[in-house]
């Protein structure tokens, strides 16, 4: 058994910690593990927050595994609904709130993102909500009803999602966003519009190229002076780093906690895994936070298993999807910069958008067309060269071109 005396801390038990814990015993270590949580919750996984959970008002939320068997059948010791608040890096202790000691040899920070916060929101203004954990869902659902108005801040995916289950149960959609057409970092424009286009198609308004200066009453106010009428108001623009531990311990933090890719910080013995890790992207071609369900999952057990002595590099590209309607959106990889490929056509509501630089397949963006993506993710990893008439062919069997 490897490292079997040793103990490892884990800081955060969200869906990165959960399975970084999993993932240690499944790769035989021995030792204790504690896994430290501010929520009141076991780990468990956060889409369904935007999806189910709004959409249908009895929807629970998704845990890894049932509470039992983190002690159970893991050994693994939960601390849940308190923070870590202090970490002596000398003396390798991590300290909560609720003033308990932990001793480590080795350290996962699994500390996530929070949203970040929209200050201009006043008290005297409509109920704001955020949208990061069970509570906060469970709390939006409620006010989801018939004709109330919802105004929603921020055109990203899960303002996109909570407008889905608004429209669904009956309310009056407003979405604001500050650029001109929706999610500009991780679509290309034809794709924006045709997601523009099935919120319409529902009723959902759209105010592009707009900020929000403040709130009042039963409104918000936007910088050209506007008032938007509003019951509730979501706040979705986007999130930060956890990093108050890391910055403890000395790392520098500039946009997330940066790891090699193996996960290892600049600290010894000190990981990082999921949404808080700043790390290597191929893609990219730099340094990215990458905050994606796959990578909380996939990048936090090869961290595990660099913690126990197999790591292996981890170069998976980022991917995620999104469910809006009938629309299935799923994206691999980095679309900007980049020379675009379409094979099919929107108007038949499936088609991909591929993105090519310097010959190598970089990313990719399909809409109703999973089995492309199935093909795709892996091209992307080896960053294939196929020539674009090829990829445009909806003829053209992708798997042709799979090393
Ligand atoms: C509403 C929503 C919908 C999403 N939908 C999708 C989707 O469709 N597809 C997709 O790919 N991804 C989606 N994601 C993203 C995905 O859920 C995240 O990438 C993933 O949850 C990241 O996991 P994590 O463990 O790194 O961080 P988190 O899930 O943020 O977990 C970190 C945990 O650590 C806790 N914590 C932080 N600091 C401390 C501390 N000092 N002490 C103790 N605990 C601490 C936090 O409270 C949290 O519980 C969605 C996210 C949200 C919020």
């Amino acid at each position: 058994m490897p490292f079997p005396s040793e103990k490892i801390v884990i800081v955060g038990a969200g869906q990165a910690g959960g399975r970084a814990a999993e993932a240690l015993r499944a790769n035989g270590f021995a030792g204790a593990i504690t896994v430290i949580g501010d929520e009141p919750h076991p780990p468990y996984e956060r889409p369904q927050l935007s999806k189910a959970m709004l959409a249908t008002r009895d929807a629970a939320a998704t845990y890894l595994r049932p509470s039992e068997d983190w002690r159970q059948s893991l050994d693994v010791n939960l601390v849940t609904a308190t923070s870590a608040v202090a970490c002596d890096a000398d003396r390798r202790i991590v300290t909560t709130a609720d003033g308990r000691d932990f001793a480590y040899e080795r350290l996962l920070l699994a500390t996530g993102t929070r949203p970040r916060c929209l200050a201009v929101l006043g008290d005297d203004g409509p109920p704001r909500h955020y949208l990061r954990n069970i509570e906060d869902a469970v709390r939006f659902r409620q006010r989801l009803q018939p004709q109330a108005r919802i105004v929603i801040i921020g055109g990203g995916v899960i303002g996109l999602e909570a407008a889905c289950a608004a429209v669904k149960h009956g309310c009056i959609v407003t979405v604001i966003e500050a650029e001109q057409r929706l999610l500009t970092r991780a679509f290309p424009a034809i794709v924006s519009d045709v997601v523009a286009a099935a919120h319409r198609d529902r009723g959902v308004e759209f105010i592009f190229g707009a900020t929000v200066v403040g709130s009042g009453g039963s409104f918000v106010r936007l910088g050209s002076g506007r008032e938007i009428p509003a019951d509730e108001v979501l706040v979705g623009i986007g999130v930060e780093p956890a990093d108050a531990i890391a910055r403890q311990i000395g790392l520098s933090v500039d946009g997330g906690i940066a790891v090699d890719a193996r996960g290892q910080t600049a600290a010894p013995d000190v990981y990082c895994a999921g949404d808080a890790a700043l790390q290597w992207s191929r893609c990219h071609d730099r340094a990215i936070r990458v905050e994606t369900w796959a990578n909380a999952q996939n990048q936090a057990i090869n961290v595990a298993k660099s913690m126990v002595g197999q790591g292996v590099d981890y170069v998976d590209p980022p991917w995620f999807w999104s469910d809006q309607y009938d629309l299935n959106i799923q994206v691999v990889g980095d679309l900007r910069d980049a020379d675009l490929i379409q094979r099919g056509r929107p108007d038949d509501r499936r088609f991909s958008v591929m993105a090519m630089r310097d010959g190598n397949l970089v990313g990719a963006i399909c809409i109703n067309a999973a089995k492309d993506m199935a093909m795709l993710r892996r091209l992307v990893a080896q960053q294939a060269r196929v020539t674009p008439g090829d990829l445009e062919s909806p003829q053209y069997d992708l798997r042709r071109a799979l090393k």
